[in-house]
C-alpha cells in the first residue's frame, strides 16, 4: 500500500523544492498542489516564481513606495509584491 504523505513530510518537500537553484513549472505545479492539500502557506516563497507562467522569477526589478514589481523574464508578466 502506498504511504500517505503527512503535513510534516509535505512541508519538508516544499522547503527542499525551493532550495533548488532551478525548477520547471510542472514541478512547481505539483508542489503548489501539495501545499494547498495540506493548507501550507507558501508565504515569502511566492516571490520566487512568476504567478502567471510559474517559472522561476529572475527578471527586472522595480520598486515603488508600496510595491516591488518583478518582471518575469519568461513571459513578461509583472509580479507585484507588496512591501510590508
Ligand atoms: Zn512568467
Amino acid at each position: 500500500m502506498k504511504k500517505e504523505m503527512d503535513k510534516t513530510e509535505a512541508k519538508e518537500r516544499i522547503e527542499r523544492f525551493f532550495q533548488r537553484d532551478d525548477f520547471k513549472p510542472d514541478e512547481l505545479k505539483k508542489v503548489i498542489r501539495i501545499a494547498m492539500k495540506f493548507k501550507i502557506k507558501l508565504g515569502s516563497k511566492r516571490k520566487l516564481f512568476c504567478k502567471k507562467c510559474l517559472n522561476k522569477l529572475a527578471g527586472r526589478l522595480s520598486i515603488s513606495k508600496t510595491h516591488k514589481t518583478i518582471e518575469c523574464a519568461s513571459c513578461g508578466f509583472r509580479n507585484k509584491v507588496r512591501i510590508a
